[in-house]
C-alpha cells in the first residue's frame, strides 16, 4: 500500500497550490492524486481538429497583492498574457489554460488517473479506496468541490461533527453547460474574440478561440448561464447543442458548424460560498477542505474564481504546516 505524509485531493488551481507551498516550505513527504487525466480541473482545454478551446476557466483577473504578485511572475516568464481589460486586465495563459495548471504542476509529485472513492479514518490517519489500490496518508487536504467532498466522507463514515457538516453544507455550486463549435468560417465576435454582455438570454459568454489567439480554427464556445443550465442539464446532448445553437446562431452562420460537441460541468461556481480560506475538520487526524469556494474574510470579489482557488491552496498548505510544527 502506497503510504506519504500529506495527500492532496485534486490537482486543480487549489491543490496545485497547496502542493507548491509545501514544496517551497520544504515538505517533501507528499502527494497530489486526481481522477482526471491531466492536471488542472476546470482549467481545462481541448483539442478539436487542429483547433483548441477552453472549455472552462477563459481568463483570470487578480484583486489581491498575493496574487497580483505571482501573476507578475507568470508573466515576466511569458506563461500568461493580458488578454483585454485596461483598468481590470483579464489574463489568459498562451496556448491554453490547462497549460499554465500543467506548468505550475510541472515538479510536484501528482498521480493522475487516480479516484479516491472514500475516505476512511485510521488509527494514523486516512485510508483513501481507489480502483489502482489503497492510498495511506496522516494528513489530507482535500480540493474536490464540497458535494464531492462530503460524498467521499461520508462513504466512509468518516465522523464529520454536525457544525462542520452545517458549515460545508452552505457551500452551494451552480453547474454549466458549455457548447464548443468548430466552425469552418469567422465568428462574428468582437476583435479579441470574447463577448459577455447583451446576449441572449441563458448564454453568460461566447469566446472564438481564434481570435483569442490559442486556436488554429475557428473554434466558438457557449457558455449557459447556472439557470439555463440546471434545466437542461439531463437532457440528451444534441438536444441541449440544438437549443445553443438556434439562441446563439445570430453570432455565427449556423450552416458553418463542422464539429458540435458538449461540456456538462456539475460544480461549476460556488454561487454560495464561506468567507474563510478553508474548513479544517475536527478529527483526530489533520483534514482541511480546501477549494475556490472558500474565499478569505477580505476578499471584495463577489465570485468565486482561479483567485479563490489559488489563494485556498495557498493557506491551506501553510495552515497544515504551521499546525505540524
Ligand atoms: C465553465 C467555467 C468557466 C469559468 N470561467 C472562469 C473565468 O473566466 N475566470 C476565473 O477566474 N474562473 C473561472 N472559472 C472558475 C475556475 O475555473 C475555478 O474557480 C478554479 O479552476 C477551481 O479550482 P479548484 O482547484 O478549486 O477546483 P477544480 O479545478 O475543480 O479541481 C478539483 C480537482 O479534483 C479532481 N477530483 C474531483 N473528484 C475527485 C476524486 N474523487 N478523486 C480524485 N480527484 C478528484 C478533479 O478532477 C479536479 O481536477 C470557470 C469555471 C468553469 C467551470
Amino acid at each position: 500500500m502506497l503510504k506519504t505524509n500529506i495527500v492532496i485531493i485534486g490537482a486543480g488551481m487549489s491543490g496545485i497550490m497547496a502542493g507548491q507551498t509545501l514544496k517551497k516550505r520544504g515538505q517533501t513527504d507528499f502527494l497530489i492524486i486526481d481522477k482526471g487525466r491531466s492536471v488542472g480541473g476546470r482549467m481545462a482545454t481541448r483539442r478539436i481538429d487542429a483547433g483548441k478551446a477552453d472549455h472552462g476557466a477563459q481568463f483570470f483577473t487578480a484583486r489581491t497583492r498575493r496574487f497580483q504578485s505571482e501573476v507578475n511572475q507568470w508573466l515576466s516568464e511569458g506563461s500568461v498574457v493580458r488578454w483585454f481589460g485596461k483598468n481590470h486586465p483579464r489574463y489568459m495563459s498562451i496556448d491554453g489554460m490547462n497549460k499554465l495548471a500543467k506548468r505550475l504542476a510541472s515538479d510536484l509529485p501528482v498521480m493522475l488517473n487516480i479516484e479516491v472513492t472514500s475516505i476512511r479514518l485510521t488509527e494514523t490517519g486516512y485510508l483513501l479506496t481507489t480502483m489502482e489500490g489503497d492510498i495511506q496518508a496522516e494528513q489530507l487536504i482535500v480540493t474536490v468541490p464540497a458535494p464531492q467532498a462530503e460524498a467521499l466522507l461520508v462513504n466512509g463514515n468518516v465522523p464529520i461533527n454536525q457544525e462542520d457538516l452545517n458549515t460545508l453544507h452552505q457551500i452551494k455550486f451552480s453547474p454549466c453547460l458549455v457548447g464548443i463549435f468548430k466552425l469552418s468560417r469567422p465568428s462574428k465576435l468582437p476583435t479579441l474574440g470574447h463577448l459577455d454582455q447583451n446576449l441572449p438570454e441563458g448564454i453568460i459568454r461566447m469566446v472564438d478561440h481564434y481570435d483569442k489567439g490559442i486556436s488554429h480554427e475557428h473554434i466558438l464556445s457557449v457558455y449557459m448561464t447556472g439557470e439555463w443550465s440546471q434545466q437542461h442539464f439531463n437532457e440528451e446532448p444534441h438536444v441541449v447543442l440544438a437549443e445553443i445553437v438556434k439562441k446563439s446562431n445570430h453570432y455565427f452562420v449556423d450552416q458553418a458548424i463542422e464539429v458540435s460537441q458538449l461540456k456538462k460541468w456539475r460544480y461549476a461556481e460556488a454561487v454560495k460560498f464561506l468567507r474563510q480560506p478553508y474548513l479544517s475538520l475536527s478529527l483526530p487526524h489533520p483534514l482541511v477542505l480546501a477549494g475556490d469556494a472558500f474565499l478569505t474574510a477580505d476578499d471584495s470579489g463577489k465570485h468565486t474564481r482561479l483567485e479563490t482557488a489559488f489563494t485556498s491552496g495557498v493557506l491551506t498548505a501553510e495552515y497544515l504546516i504551521d499546525t505540524m510544527m
